[in-house]
């Protein structure tokens, strides 16, 4: 997978190299209408076919990054999952190094709540002036439990506080999963594998609380499928990628639930990708 610079208002958008027909059949440009509901993964497609699957990670890297435009040229169908964090690719994206475009950036804001509930899960966005996430989770395994964060998204606090955490599972869906034939990423190099009160993985956690962490990494991804920033808060119980992406589709549906406005320089440097540098990376070495 190549991630390219793009021009202004080009958004960010996957190209499949290992597909044949014309290019616009092998492109997938990121928004609501390309979503496509998947179970354990954010997966995204265009009317021809062509799909990309588990683009969370990288979408929340580039919206955590503050890049609106790009082009991701890949020869599969699935993102690499890497280390299942984010932080691979933002250390790839501040190494590159990343460019002021001089298009105004365009901007979602709520006016009103939005709220989708499955279950005992839900997911709300709530007017606000900035992106914040606020993620609980309660899992039975003692290793998890019952973990609660709230974060403003601004001035690279994605990449200091999220971008690191990665994706974990419990050792009785690995072992379900295995027994059903599924052959899914589970190893102990692409995820954090727990059971009971024990991290199996080498290693254990990057942090206390990696796995909200994580879920909040998740909820940055899939917000970004809108296409664009959300000034917003997002809060997340018990939520998965189905659930947001539920919640994204709905806010863009309803037209009187946001307006699109102009991102002004004083409000730019409130951005989740303001400034961003090594240094921020370096806290998450
Ligand atoms: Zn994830």
């Amino acid at each position: 997978m190549d991630v390219h610079p793009a021009p202004e208002n080009h958004g960010i958008v996957f190209e499949r190299i290992d597909l044949h027909g014309p290019q616009s059949a092998r492109c997938i440009k990121v928004g609501v209408d390309a979503l496509i509901e998947a179970n354990l993964c954010t997966k995204l497609g265009n009317a021809h076919g062509a799909t990309v699957s588990t683009v969370e990670h990288l979408m929340a890297a580039l919206a955590g990054c503050g890049i609106h435009n790009a082009r991701i040229v890949l020869n599969g169908p699935e993102v690499p999952i890497l280390d299942g964090s984010a932080r691979p690719f933002v250390a790839a994206f501040v190494d590159a190094g990343m460019k002021r475009q001089g298009a105004p950036l365009m901007a979602i804001r709520l006016r009103r709540p939005v709220e989708i509930r499955m279950g005992d899960a839900w997911a709300r966005l709530e007017p606000a002036d900035q992106l914040s996430i606020a993620f609980e989770i309660d899992f039975p395994d003692a290793a998890i439990g019952r973990q609660h964060l709230e974060l403003e998204l601004c001035n690279g606090t994605f990449v200091r506080e999220l971008s690191d955490c990665r994706t974990f599972c419990r050792q009785a869906d690995v072992d379900f999963m295995r027994a059903n034939g599924l052959a899914l990423g589970g190893s102990y190099e692409n995820a954090v594998v727990v059971s009971g009160e024990d991290v199996l993985s080498p290693g254990g956690l990057r942090r206390a609380n990696e796995p909200v962490r994580h879920k909040m990494l998740d909820a940055m991804g899939d917000l970004a499928v809108a296409g664009a920033p959300i000034l917003g808060r997002y809060v997340g119980h018990r939520a998965g990628h189905t659930l947001t992406g539920r919640l994204v589709r709905a806010l863009m549906a309803d037209p009187r639930a946001f307006d699109w406005v102009v991102i002004d320089a004083e409000q730019a440097h409130a951005m989740p990708g303001a400034g961003v540098c090594h240094a921020d990376l370096a806290i998450t070495a």
